[in-house]
């Protein structure tokens, strides 16, 4: 009897945690639209503890979309590192990204990778996006 072998599953654009901007999109991806943001008042994030001080453009792998909650102020938890969660100041859309393509809103680095076995990454990207690629142009 011949063992069937699995078909390796290619990789696709969640492994780079890829994100379709919400509105506002000019400030898509920084903690100012984060839910784990305290506020401008404040100045940190719920998960990155009290002692960090994160401002509203900063940026984190670990976004999530949403009105930034200032009553969690007091109660931050340092669950996270800022080297485990990539912490930056910078805006990190696509549209900033040594990868992006401005006239053919794509991302080359997705194109490149996708030549080999492993990926099959939709270069497609929105100007506004983000992913955990992304690289100051
Ligand atoms: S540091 Fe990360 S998790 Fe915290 S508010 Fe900013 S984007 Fe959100
Ligand atoms: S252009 Fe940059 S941020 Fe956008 S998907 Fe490509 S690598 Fe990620």
């Amino acid at each position: 009897m011949q063992l069937m072998m699995p078909k390796p599953t290619k990789l696709t654009r969640d492994t780079f945690l890829y994100l379709d901007p919400k509105p506002p999109f000019a400030t898509f991806a920084q903690c100012e639209t984060c839910m784990m943001f305290t506020g401008e008042a404040a100045e940190t994030c719920t998960i990155h503890g009290a002692k960090v001080r994160v401002t509203k453009d900063h940026s984190c792998g670990l976004y999530v979309h949403g009105t930034p909650m200032p009553d969690e102020q007091g109660h931050e938890m340092a669950s996270v590192t800022p080297e485990e969660s990539g912490l930056i100041k910078a805006q990190v859309r696509c549209e900033n990204c040594q990868s992006f393509q401005a006239q053919k809103t794509t991302c080359t680095l997705f194109q490149w990778l996708s030549r080999g076995w492993a990926f099959a990454l939709n270069p497609k990207v929105h100007p506004h996006g983000c992913c955990n690629a992304w690289s100051s142009s």
